[in-house]
């Protein structure tokens, strides 16, 4: 059952991120020849996932989403993310004898490792490090980037425009032919009052002489971290903000409490998300169309493994109810310390909850022997195991 949900789930990232330090992904130990023994309905009943691309019915948003399809603009990870990292330092604050790429690997590095480990699929990653720092030729105070998001103080014109200027600097020099995502990244030691908010822009396109660029981080503030890096990459991918963000400075688990694009403690990806982005194999979602009584057996959806890890009930165009199973593997060890979010999830999507609210919600969280009604269909844990665990879903009206 769902009992204490508490101050460590409350989720802080926007253009921002706790500065807790970034959570390791456990090698996961295989899953145990174990194996459910109450009988499973038939997965070919399940395979025809049409119904269950719930589309995009947010009113506003257009360059991140909850359903389908992911805006145009937005990076598939299975074709390629192409990021172009440049090192900007300033005439009154240097870059130093390291590298960009020297103080900037490790971002690169926590944030391939993360999506990959999220995907049963290969996905494609291509870093292009500028060589050296380019300075440029004003005192960084003199570009108006400072002043925290979080107290309210952000220019978002003032970060456009250095990006757009930084480009034209480099641009001869570059080829950004196929870049997708633009990284703009600073000293170490800059301070929130010259460069305040760490940016992911996804509504503006940069020019280079190869074409636009439709994402950008601008990695300032105290916010440098690979939670960060790894959260605000997500947008860059489509997904959007998972939590309450109209309260700038508390951003509320508004009802959700997984997933990096939530917070940083539990952030494996919600199964929605890996369907969203492209992530499963064919035969590891569930779409539960019919009315009669099914049995399914999850697998945790951290684990490596290729079962199934996910069953979507679509009610309508854009809602549905989704179910999965969370363990403390993978990327999700930290639900060790907080028992209740372990187990069978089952949780809302409703993609015309508009941005700054959580389009899905977490009805219950459900241990063996338990279940829960929810818009018209019953979910009991029937089995419990290393395996995962054994749902069985009931329409009861
Ligand atoms: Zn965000």
């Amino acid at each position: 059952m769902l009992r204490t949900l508490t101050a460590g789930m409350v989720a802080v990232l926007l253009l921002s991120s706790c500065a807790s330090s970034p959570i390791e992904r456990q090698p996961i130990e295989e899953l145990k020849p174990y194996v459910p023994t109450v009988e499973l309905s038939d997965s070919s009943e399940f395979s025809d996932l049409e119904l269950c691309r719930i589309k995009d019915g947010d009113p506003e948003l257009t360059n991140m989403t909850a359903g389908f399809p992911i805006p145009e603009g937005r990076i598939d990870l299975r074709t390629g993310a192409n990021v172009h990292i440049i090192g900007v330092d300033f005439v009154d604050k240097s870059g130093g004898p390291t590298s960009p790429q020297d103080q900037n690997q490790i971002y690169a590095d926590s944030i391939q490792s993360f999506y990959e480990a999220q995907s049963s699929v290969p996905l494609e990653f291509q870093w292009n490090w500028y060589p050296e720092w380019v300075t440029m030729p004003n005192s960084i105070n003199s570009y108006g980037l400072g002043g925290d998001f979080f107290a309210g103080k952000f220019d978002g014109n003032a970060y456009s425009n250095f990006a757009q200027a930084l480009i034209n600097i480099v641009d001869s020099k570059t080829d950004f032919s196929g870049s997708n995502f633009l990284f703009i990244v600073f000293p170490k030691g800059i301070t929130s009052e010259e460069i305040g908010t760490f940016l992911v822009n996804t509504q503006t396109d940069y020019l280079t002489d190869e074409g636009s660029i439709p994402n950008l981080i601008m990695a300032g503030g105290d916010y440098v971290d690979s939670d960060t890096y790894i959260h605000e990459f997500g947008h860059g991918l489509g997904l959007t903000d998972i939590r309450d963000t109209t309260d700038i400075g508390n951003q509320n688990s508004d009802g959700m409490y997984y997933d990096m694009m939530n917070n940083p403690t539990y952030p494996e990806l919600l199964v929605w998300h890996r369907f969203l982005l492209g992530f499963l194999g064919d035969s590891q979602l569930h779409c539960k169309t019919s009315s009669d009584p099914s049995t399914h057996w999850l697998i945790p959806v951290a684990s490596e493994a290729t079962g199934v890890k996910g069953v979507v009930v679509p009610l309508n165009d854009t809602e549905a109810i989704i179910v999965e199973s969370r363990r403390p593997i993978g990327y999700d060890t930290r639900l060790e310390g907080n028992p209740s979010l372990i187990g069978t999830v089952v949780y809302t999507l409703d993609s015309k909850i508009p941005y700054h609210r959580t389009p899905v919600k977490v009805v219950d969280v459900l241990g063996l022997e338990e279940s829960v009604e929810v818009m018209g269909y019953s979910f009991k844990v029937i089995e419990s195991g290393a395996f995962g665990a054994v749902i069985e879903i009931v329409k009861i009206q």
